[in-house]
């Protein structure tokens, strides 16, 4: 079994060097070009990607989406924040949601869907994106609070899309636990059709681990709809205490049988070991313990969406080389950040050894037309010393439809 200490997280200087170099390899804007050539669709490289997969039961578990409101019916809304240089961060991250979702500035919502729509309309028939609603942050007494959320995705709106484009999506709710309706909330949302639970505990402001969410554990548990929750350092979404994202936060809604499904396998950040007097460690080293326990293989699963990012070459190779985990992982794109160029450089992964040279040039020219092909291709050919995420990772859909 490979050892953690096999290899090393990566500091903070030598991602900002990586992540620079994978910015000039790949320019900084994506050029959202529309119909995927002939020439790329017939590529060998395509038929190999697709070969012995059963595109019907391809679900990507891990996709968000974006939008202002802008439509007047999609009740999406988005910090003002985002819109000064007052907060350079966050304008900054807009304009990379933006690109790499290929946004029309004057039509955000709707231009969203028309083009997530159209690149799923590219792929083999049957794939599908599971779509992430995105609850307020809410207070302690679980009254919604405005000024503390970043973004927020109206269950509504995302059950809405999928009834637009049944054969391209499926939806995942958001609800925060400690509202008083909570309960009928989880309920209207299966009823709906909602395939899983999404939270980010902290920028929407849940403890895991607090007896709030007891009920809202048993009646996940009840409808055997798993639960997608983030672990470990959050960048995309700032804000909250990040200590609600410790892996070890999990146990109670594990110990109350619901089935969890951990985000980019906890690759980034460092969390406090409550078991042992509070020390920093990797999240990833607490992912991994929580992975290893007995009584969680049933309980417990992880994506592995966001794993290709330039910063998280380390983790990807742990999680190939650990293939007694590869029955327990789910592919998920974290759409739109795949179209967010310097974010991720198939050039940097052929530096690490984990995608041939020929590779690049194929996955470079996909991603400028198609990001969650250019997503699944990257990780149906990505190896490390000859293990490869077997085609369980890419069939979820028995998963999330509950027929396993
Ligand atoms: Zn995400």
């Amino acid at each position: 079994m490979t050892k953690l200490t096999n290899y090393q997280s990566t500091s903070a200087f030598s991602n900002a060097m990586v992540g620079i170099k994978a910015w000039l390899e790949t320019g900084h804007r994506n050029p959202n070009l529309t119909g995927l050539p002939e020439s790329l669709k017939t590529h060998p490289l395509m038929h190999q990607v697709w070969d012995g997969i059963d595109a019907t039961q391809v679900w990507d578990c891990h996709a968000h989406i974006i939008g202002s409101g802008d439509s007047g019916t999609s009740g999406a809304w988005a910090t003002p924040r985002m819109d000064t240089w007052r907060h350079p961060i966050l304008k900054i991250q807009k304009w990379f949601h933006v690109n790499g979702a290929g946004l029309d500035k004057k039509n955000e919502d709707t231009s969203f869907v028309s083009r997530l729509a159209h690149l799923s309309s590219e792929m083999p028939e049957g794939y599908k994106t599971m779509l992430f609603a995105f609850e307020w942050a809410h207070d302690e007494t679980g009254k919604q609070i405005k000024e503390e959320s970043i973004f927020h995705i109206p269950n509504d709106y995302a059950a809405r899309i999928v009834a637009q484009h049944p054969q391209h999506f499926e939806w995942v709710a958001s609800i925060h636990p400690y509202r008083a309706d909570a309960i009928d909330a989880l309920e209207q949302a299966h009823a709906q059709g909602a395939v899983a639970m999404k939270w980010l505990a902290s920028s929407m402001n849940i403890d895991p681990a607090s007896s709030k969410c007891t009920k809202f554990y048993q009646k996940l548990q009840q409808l055997n709809m798993p639960m997608i929750t983030h672990v470990g350092r959050e960048s995309a979404v700032p804000g909250g205490d990040l200590n609600v994202n410790n892996p070890l936060k999990a146990r109670a809604m594990l110990d109350a049988g619901v089935r969890v499904v951990m985000a980019h396998c906890a690759s980034d950040g460092v969390d406090k070991d409550y078991d042992h007097g509070n020390k920093l460690v990797s999240s990833f080293e607490l992912f991994t313990r929580m992975m290893d326990k007995p009584e969680y293989e049933k309980l417990l699963f992880s994506d592995i969406s966001a794993t290709t990012l330039f910063n998280h070459a380390w983790v990807l190779k742990h999680v190939l080389q650990r293939t007694d985990w590869h029955h327990r992982l789910h592919n998920g794109t974290d759409y739109p950040l795949p179209g967010v160029f310097p974010l991720i450089s198939s050039e940097q992964f052929y530096r690490e050894g984990m995608l041939a040279k020929e590779h690049v040039p194929f996955l470079q020219e996909v991603r400028k037309y198609n990001p969650i092909m250019f997503d699944f291709a990257m990780k149906r050919l990505l190896s490390y010393k000859e293990k490869q995420f077997p085609t369980s990772v890419f069939e979820t859909r028995g998963f999330f439809r509950q027929l396993i």
